[in-house]
């Protein structure tokens, strides 16, 4: 993030990103720092968004929302990295596209300008060698104008090509780095930008928000008995089955191994006790088999913990929370959906 402001606008700044760090009782770590600078510099009205949200109804922020805030809005990996450049570089060919368009404009109003002389010039009298030399000059202006208006159109093709490769390679660059490579549905880092987005709609609209995470039973054993490349098997089936359970503005990702996560938005706990509840029972019941080798191992069963966004939480506390659940489920005898305690 680039700031521009003076040394004093920027001392202004500083003074009150301390303050604040102060009177909200959090640290004076760089972290911190950083978040509340930029959240006084007004540039950043996401950011500024969050932490206001955050603070709704004069609830304090802790060092869990700060850490957070800070991971979502201040820390750039190599693909992200990537997909600024690569915009940059479209920023750069938009900017010679106008300048194209521009020039066109000037050399058609240059070419005009030489048309109006000639027209003025052919009110008066003239001779025939006058009037021969003037169609020539005619002749010789529109010939001149054209020529640009071409190498003009082919350079303006050619740069919006290479727009449309630059959009289609981010496309896929970013399809590609919120995907999980085995199963082919969102990954962690796509739930974890999804989790953030809808907690952020929930808190605007004051519509609930459940997470589900899900685990397989005895997983570890079902490897060790059939094989991984069967247990990739599994994974991708469990991975299909969770995107036919659940609906368009929800998300299934891979949180981890042979873990997943669902995100339900404008769904309460008791709603999504039951989509888990399906869940259950359709990858329970789902024959495990090998139809080239004609080969059945059996089935996997599942363990589902859910609960509840509590809006202005942390998110790691509602995945915390759903998380505990899950991890009822397994101790209460694997195999069933366990809400979030009440
Ligand atoms: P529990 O019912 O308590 O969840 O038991 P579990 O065996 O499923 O749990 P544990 O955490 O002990 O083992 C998880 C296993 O998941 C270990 C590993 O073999 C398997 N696993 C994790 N990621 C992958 C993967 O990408 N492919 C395959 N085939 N297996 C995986
Ligand atoms: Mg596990
Ligand atoms: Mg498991």
């Amino acid at each position: 993030m680039a700031y521009s402001d003076d040394f004093e606008r920027a001392s202004s700044l500083a003074q009150r990103a301390v303050e604040r760090m102060q009177t909200e009782g959090l640290a004076p770590i760089p972290e911190n720092f950083t978040l509340f600078y930029a959240y006084y510099s007004g540039q950043f009205p996401d950011l500024t968004r969050a932490v206001d949200i955050a603070r709704r109804d004069g609830a304090s922020l802790s060092q869990a929302h700060c850490d957070e805030l800070f991971k979502r809005f201040f820390t750039l990996d190599a693909e992200a990295q990537a997909i600024r450049e690569t915009s940059e570089r479209a920023r750069m060919a938009l900017g010679k596209i106008l300048e194209m368009l521009n020039s066109v404009g000037t050399e058609t109003n240059r070419y005009g300008n030489a048309l109006a002389g000639f027209q003025g010039e052919l009110e008066q009298p003239m001779s025939l060698e006058d009037l021969r030399a003037m169609v020539a000059a005619i002749a010789a202006e529109t010939t001149a104008i054209v020529e640009r208006q071409t190498r003009l159109q082919t350079q303006l093709l050619d740069s919006s090509q290479q727009l449309a490769e630059m959009r289609v390679s981010l496309d896929s660059a970013r399809r590609e780095a919120m995907t999980d490579g085995l199963t082919g549905i969102a990954n962690r880092k796509a739930f974890d930008l999804a989790l953030a987005t809808a907690a952020q709609e929930a808190a605007a609209d004051g519509l609930p928000l459940s997470l589900l995470m899900v685990d397989i039973d005895h997983f570890k054993k079902f490897n060790d008995t059939h094989g991984h490349l069967v247990g990739d098997h599994v994974l991708r089936l469990v991975a299909k089955v969770l995107t036919e359970c659940i609906k368009g503005r929800d998300t299934a990702a891979r949180f981890g191994g042979e873990e997943f996560a669902i995100l339900l938005p404008r769904t309460e706990l008791e709603n999504a006790l039951k989509v888990a509840e399906q869940i259950r029972t359709s990858v329970g019941s789902r024959q495990i088999v090998n139809k080239g080798r004609n080969v059945s191992y059996g089935n996997v069963t599942l363990s589902i913990g859910a609960a509840q966004h509590r809006i202005g939480e942390p998110l790691a506390d509602t995945v915390r929370r759903a998380d505990a659940a899950l991890y009822a489920a397994k101790r209460n005898g694997r195999n069933r959906v366990q809400g979030e305690e009440a």
